[in-house]
């Protein structure tokens, strides 16, 4: 199979809305990160996803939609405080899981009683969306595990000769996964952060919680229980500046290529290869997976982890730690 990557013109588009037709996936730029998506009521087509990804079959697809679609087909019980939301913060990187009618096919969920809805922002997204007029079911466009793609390039490094369509949008502005928010309760909650920081959810809806898993405990986001964002190479991970160069020297005497990834504050003086992250946490949300996926032609990857905390730098810790295999039940 030929993979094609096409910017979303009236062509692209027919091709795309033929292909999500007969039950063929399609990768589609988003402002968070790349998707690949198909017909959210196609049960093989949503099967494919799984299969090409190498996706655990409990880890459940967020249905996107654009934003004139009637999402009361889809869903039950809308809480006041999720309408606020929706009329705050969408389009854009919230996905807000509700109460599902089940009228999707029930792999997109993996049998959960809910249903995760975002709409994008992205204009390809958009136009996408509007040309099938279908929810699509769409989990980051990367093989399970590996690092999400921020670029069009990315996508079709992990899935050349096995999709048919890239829509490309150019590269992904936002650049960490979107904010996943339980709005099924009285109060939403942060399943993941991104973004859409609980501050900002806080100030609209009066309250926003923050999910903890407990120890032992199924989490209610299957996706967090998994390694994920991983790049290729070795990689090794430091919150001390000095232990990350020892061992950034170490790694060269013994003939290898290492690279240190780090924030513009942590980068080190001297004859280093460094990945800057930058300072603020949009522009390391921006920067991340770009750099993981450059640090794979390390031989080693050598973090050193951001002191800064709190809005956006929750949801850059969550994918920084996690690529290097912190902060997860699972190795
Ligand atoms: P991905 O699209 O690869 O970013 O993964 C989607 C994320 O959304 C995963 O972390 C899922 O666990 C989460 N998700 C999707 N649907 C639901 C749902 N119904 N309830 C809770 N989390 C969900
Ligand atoms: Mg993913």
């Amino acid at each position: 199979m030929i993979t094609r990557i096409l910017n979303a013109d009236a062509e692209a588009l027919a091709c795309a809305r033929d292909l999500i037709g007969k039950g063929d996936v399609v990768a589609f730029h988003t402002e968070t990160v790349y998707g690949l998506g198909a017909n959210a009521f196609d049960e093989a087509a949503i099967a494919k996803i799984f299969a090409l990804k190498g996706r655990p079959s409990d880890n459940p697809l967020i249905a996107h939609v654009h934003r004139a679609y009637n999402i009361s087909k889809l869903i039950d019980n809308e809480p006041a405080y999720a309408a606020k939301l929706r009329e705050a913060f969408l389009p854009g990187p919230l996905t807000m899981v509700y109460p599902s009618t089940g009228k999707v096919s029930a792999l997109v969920s993996c049998g959960l009683n809910t249903l995760a809805i975002r709409v994008p922002s992205s204009p390809t997204a958009q136009a996408f969306l509007r040309a099938v007029d279908l929810p699509i079911a769409a989990p980051s466009a990367n093989l399970s595990k590996h690092v999400s793609p921020v670029a069009a390039k990315h996508v079709y490094d992990d899935f050349c000769g096995r999709i048919p369509l890239i829509l490309d949008g150019g590269a992904c502005e936002g650049g960490i996964e979107s904010t996943v928010l339980d709005c099924t309760g009285e109060v939403p909650v942060v399943l993941r952060a991104g973004l859409v920081t609980r501050e900002m959810i806080a100030s609209v809806a009066g309250a926003c919680g923050v999910y903890e898993k407990r120890a032992g405990e199924k989490p209610k986001s299957p996706g967090m229980a998994y390694r994920h964002y991983s790049p290729k190479c070795r990689t090794a991970y430091y919150t001390d500046a000095e232990e990350a160069k020892r061992r950034y020297r170490e790694e060269e005497s013994a003939g290898g290529k290492p690279y240190i990834l780090c924030a513009e504050n942590a980068v080190p003086d001297g004859d280093f290869r460094v990945l800057d992250l930058g300072s603020a946490p949009e522009q390391m949300a921006n920067r991340l997976y770009a750099l993981l996926r450059q640090g794979e032609n390390a031989t080693l990857l050598i973090a050193i982890e951001p002191r800064l905390r709190g809005g956006v730098m929750e949801g850059v810790l969550n994918r920084f730690m996690r690529a290097f295999g912190r902060d997860t039940d699972e190795a």
